[in-house]
């Protein structure tokens, strides 16, 4: 009998070699680990709906037979749907159809048993008949009431490569047998009486498996008593890392910079290319202040788009520079960091400051005189990307941090380029931007050892930009303004959802390019902006826009973040109802930049969901980045605010912060009580030693003693 929760996957039934492989590269090694693997839903298969009884738009999970399977190539012959016939016990028949489907043939027999789950929809072709588009479906190997596929709620998980959802269930099945009831529990016994929650082993097994009795409701909102509890856990750790970092960076050293002599003051009035508004002179001062003191600054700084974010990571570079140390400002993306490059290079001319790009992009040789510069100290401003944090680019002296549109970034990639300093016997001073409004008091949760100045105010001069939405149809009205804009001598960028043609039929920048090229702007300079392209590709087309040389740009959402071209003043989104709220307000970001009046064209389908229409009627009625957030928020509900990176990072398999922002503040609350308590330092000091290996790593523990 296998015990401890370090056992290897590959000993636990059903898992074997192979899949303890796949397992692996998920970062899946042990039996703790496989446990962490949580269910993203569930289905009632204790009680069935009926094919006789479902109703349009409503989801139901059905136990049918298979009665007849046919492939049929579409006429691009590219791929086939699948259509399906099943009928179930009360005698009800269901037409489905699988789009791309062509692998379900020779894989379903008449006469199998077939779990499916979907959405059932008036079939187009014949209004009085239901069907159902590409349901989940699970083949039961038996007739028998299993007990891990039927007679019991039964947890859905992703499928890992191969490893398909109902293998992994059977496999957890097995897992969870191994669960002893006194595994330790990370939570202090006394704070899980006071919370109510269920101890960590059988949270662990009633999420997996579920009672009958659990409301299904409550566990596919991840409300139950067990879910609830393993959430918790989550957060409390991850709050845990948090205050302990905080009181390691308080002891930390820094550099402790000078800021008010003179040589420092005529320095930052000397790169100033404009009158600086009150809230950047507010944000400035407030980072002085931090960069005074011999502990590191650590600090958000939150600004809506075109706020004016960048200048003020140059400023504190420059007074990173004027003590006698390197600034680092690393950005998401080529075309930024390349931007920002450009702009560094041309406001700190004026100081003499040496500015570097190091991106993957260069070639080898430059790059290996870059890292050389880099290393002795000659580059005194290092911009570049992701390629900044590789373990090959070292400091002479690094002072100063800046991450921009840090919401792109996670956590970790923050510590590695502050790591980047620790050789030196210092900690950096950090300073993260980000035009991500959240809600402040999500903020300090989420990034809770950071202090946050916030930018409220756009630069004088800014006329407002006008919002509308418009549907394909309209197009050639569009193109004509469009025209008109450019006559004036302004310039445009006209965005599409993906680069090349897709099944979905969505329109292409590639293909759409050629045509606007060809058809509508013959007279016109179009440039081509896709993440497909080379660096070099990207920087030259970049260039001949930011020269105005091209006039129209057709790009995907590379051009989402940071882009700063402020004589472009029309952005046409097209199958704008496509993009999230986030994305439609960073790219509408990218004009109203100048003075001159700016547009935003938005269109999209006459006919679309509602949501989608909610999005873009949002966009209509405010640019207000915090409005938009908040709409955002309540749109999508638990959805995905943030991106997969920053909660990857933050490593939570379960948690989520916008779902369950009121147990983050709860665990926020205990955690901080607890490290900050000089009482409870044993207890604190248990539940570290108590922490796998692989869970230091994820919260950071690991550099608290
Ligand atoms: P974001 O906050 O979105 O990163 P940027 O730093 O790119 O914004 O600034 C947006 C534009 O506004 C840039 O063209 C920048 O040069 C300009 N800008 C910033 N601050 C001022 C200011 N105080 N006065 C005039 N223009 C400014
Ligand atoms: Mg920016």
């Amino acid at each position: 009998m296998i015990q401890s929760l370090s056992t290897e996957v590959r000993m636990i039934k059903g898992v074997g070699p192979q899949r303890a492989e796949l397992l692996a590269q998920r970062g899946i090694r042990t039996l703790e680990d496989l446990l962490g693997y949580l269910p993203f839903r569930y289905e009632d298969r204790i009680h069935f709906s009926k094919v006789k009884d479902i109703q349009p738009n409503g989801t139901y999970t059905l136990r049918v037979r298979v009665m007849s399977g046919q492939a049929v190539r579409t006429m691009r012959g590219r791929d086939a749907i699948y259509h399906l016939l099943v009928q179930d016990d009360s005698g009800g028949l269901l037409p489905c159809k699988f789009f791309h489907g062509g692998y379900l043939e020779g894989r379903l027999k008449p006469g199998q048993l077939l779990i499916l789950h979907g959405k059932a929809e008036v079939d187009k072709l014949r209004p009085a008949r239901l069907e159902m588009v590409n349901p989940q479906i699970e083949v039961l190997s038996s007739e028998e009431m299993d007990s891990t596929e039927v007679g019991r709620i039964v947890p859905i998980y992703e499928a890992i490569g191969t490893f398909g959802s109902r293998q992994i269930r059977r496999a957890m099945y097995a897992a969870v047998q191994l669960i002893d009831r006194t595994m330790p529990d990370v939570l202090p016994e006394g704070l899980r009486a006071r919370l109510g929650y269920p101890s960590r082993g059988d949270a662990l097994i009633h999420t997996h498996f579920p009672d009958p009795g659990e409301s299904l409701d409550a566990l596919n909102t991840f409300r139950s008593p067990a879910q609830q509890r393993l959430i918790f856990e989550e957060f409390f750790l991850y709050q845990l890392s948090l205050a302990l970092d905080r009181r390691a960076t308080r002891k930390e050293n820094a550099i402790a910079f000078r800021v008010r002599e003179d040589a420092v003051r005529e320095a930052l009035k000397r790169i100033l290319p404009f009158k600086p508004t009150a809230a950047q002179k507010r944000v400035l001062a407030e980072i002085a202040a931090d960069l005074e003191k011999p502990a590191p600054m650590n600090r958000l700084l939150q600004g809506d788009v075109g706020s004016g974010k960048t200048i003020i990571a140059l400023q504190a570079a420059v007074i990173a520079i004027e003590n006698g140390t390197q600034a680092a400002l690393m950005a998401p993306t080529e075309i930024l960091a390349v931007q920002h490059f450009l702009s560094a290079r041309r406001i700190l001319a004026n100081g003499g400051y040496r500015v570097e790009l190091l991106i993957s992009g260069l070639k080898s040789a430059e790059k290996n005189a870059a890292l050389e510069r880099i290393r002795s100290g000659e580059a005194q401003l290092v911009i570049g990307t992701h390629a900044l944090i590789e373990d090959n680019v070292e400091f002479e002296r690094l002072g100063f941090v800046a991450i921009d549109e840090q919401h792109r970034f996670g956590v970790l990639q923050r510590k590695r380029l502050m790591d980047k300093a620790a050789a030196h016997g210092h900690a950096p001073h950090v300073l993260v931007l980000t035009a991500t409004p959240i809600p402040r008091t999500l903020s300090l949760t989420l990034y809770g050892d950071l202090d946050v100045s916030v930018l409220d105010e756009l630069p004088p001069g800014r006329t407002p930009i006008t919002t509308r939405m418009t549907s394909e149809p309209h197009l050639p009205g569009v193109w004509e303004f469009l025209r008109r804009e450019v006559a004036a001598g302004h310039q445009a960028y006209v965005v599409y959802p993906v680069i090349e043609e897709s099944k979905l039929e969505l329109k292409a920048a590639m293909e759409e390019y050629e045509r606007l090229s060809r058809e509508v702007f013959p007279k016109l300079k179009l440039g081509l902006l896709h993440g497909r392209l080379s660096s070099e590709e990207k920087e030259e087309v970049m260039q001949r826009f930011r020269k105005n040389e091209a006039q129209i740009l057709v790009a995907t959402t590379v051009v989402e973040v940071g882009v700063d071209v402020p004589n472009a003043t029309v952005m046409v989104i097209e199958h704008a109802e496509r993009f999230g709220l986030s994305q439609l307000h960073q790219l509408r970001g990218r004009i109203g930049r100048g003075a001159e009046k700016s547009h935003c064209i938005l269109v999209a389908p006459v006919r679309m969901t509602d949501e989608a229409r909610a999005r873009l009627e949002t966009m209509v009625r405010t640019s207000n980045g915090f409005e938009i957030a908040e709409t955002d928020l309540l749109l999508r509900g638990p959805g995905e605010f943030f991106g997969t990176r920053q909660s990857g990072d933050m490593g939570f398999h379960i948690a989520n912060p916008i779902r369950d922002r009121e147990l983050l503040e709860l665990a926020r609350r205990e955690a901080f009580t607890l490290a900050e308590d000089p009482a409870q330092q044993d207890t604190m000091q248990r539940i570290l030693r108590q922490l796998p290996a692989e869970w230091q790593r994820r919260y950071h523990l690991a550099r608290i003693g």
